[in-house]
């Protein structure tokens, strides 16, 4: 069976950002957007232009927010088929404002816009019937009705022989011991790839220590986990190659969203491909840092070609 292709489920939007820093959205002002943004979107648009198949279940209103999405996703290569179009439902959104510590304010129109309704449609069950890898955005999962489309593709696909990788990008949920919490052991229980960010490690393995954590996941089964540490770089755990490290590339950050999707989306797409760990990451890392140099959460996604060339204009060696 071909299993070369990726899949996600999860919301498309767009996202509008605040042309000046400070404190929310008490005052008119300056906007700049709408950007094509989402984390599953942004993840799968990187896998796409890194040179895998790549596909999305996800739906949109009938209006130019879904419009710039799905022609931005098209063109990139991601297959669109399964992008639902919801009348009467506009797509969702995510104003943002940097505040001057770098924290963001956000009005969020996600669970109540089409984003929301992304579910497993005749078109989205034909697409997940010929994918070889889902991943799981942990962002979707936290959407009320999207976890079931999620959990329904993981198995699909597990059961033809296929793989899951999961960004566990939801820390309040993750922190609960809850319903939230069970999906996401649920997740753990099949993850072949994971993908934390900082201290989602941590609370993903209720551990104490980066060690503890590692080793309880990978006695959980989980095959590989590469660990987001920002402009520190980032790590790779396995019971096969043991611990790699990977410094970050040196750049200026203009906008940080959508660097942890673009580093996982060129971390798997690179070990699908068939390359080591330290290779993988060195192309997570320059897919991560290419996007936080440029304004826009999917405007920093990048080709393996410029990905080559960043790699070389930095004096790193891709190697073999
Ligand atoms: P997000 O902010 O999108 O949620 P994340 O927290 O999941 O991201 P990060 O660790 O912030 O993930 O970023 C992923 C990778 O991108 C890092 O491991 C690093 O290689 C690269 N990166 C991120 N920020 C920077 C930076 N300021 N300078 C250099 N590289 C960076
Ligand atoms: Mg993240």
């Amino acid at each position: 069976e071909d299993l070369g292709l990726t899949i996600t489920v999860g919301e498309i939007l767009v996202e509008i950002m605040a042309t000046t820093v400070g404190a929310g959205f008490l005052s008119p002002q300056s906007f700049v957007g709408p950007f094509p943004s989402g984390a599953p979107a942004i993840f799968i648009d990187q896998v796409a232009r890194f040179g895998g198949a790549a596909g999305i279940v996800a739906a949109v209103g009938a209006d130019d927010f879904g419009t710039i999405n799905v022609e931005r996703l098209r063109a990139d290569g991601v297959d669109v088929s399964a992008i639902a179009t919801i009348q009467g439902r506009p797509t969702g959104s995510a104003f943002v404002r940097y505040r001057p510590d770098g924290a963001r304010d956000f009005v969020f129109n996600i669970t109540h816009s089409a984003a929301g309704e992304a579910r497993m449609t005749e078109a989205a069950r034909a697409l997940v019937a010929k994918s070889g890898h889902v991943h799981v955005m942990g962002s979707a999962f936290a959407i009320p009705g999207i976890a079931a489309a999620l959990v329904e593709a993981v198995a699909t696909v597990k059961a033809r022989g296929g793989s899951v990788s999961f960004d566990p990008n939801i820390r309040k949920e993750l922190a609960q011991a809850d319903e939230g919490r069970k999906l996401v052991d649920d997740v753990l229980a099949v993850t072949d790839l994971l993908l934390p960010s900082g201290d989602e490690l941590l609370v993903a393995a209720d551990a104490a220590t980066e060690e503890a954590a590692v080793e309880r996941l990978l006695d959980l089964g989980i095959g590989e986990i590469a660990l987001k540490r920002g402009s520190a770089g980032s790590s790779h755990f396995s019971r096969q190659f043991g611990r790699v490290d990977c410094p970050a590339f040196s750049v200026e950050e203009v906008d940080p969203t959508g660097a942890g999707d673009c580093f996982g989306a060129a971390y798997l797409t690179s070990r699908r491909a068939g390359l080591a760990p330290a290779r993988a990451l060195l192309y997570a890392n320059a897919a991560g840092a290419r996007t936080v140099t440029r304004q826009g959460p999917m405007e920093g996604v990048s080709s393996r070609e410029e990905l080559d060339e960043f790699i070389a204009a930095a004096g790193r060696e891709v190697g073999i």
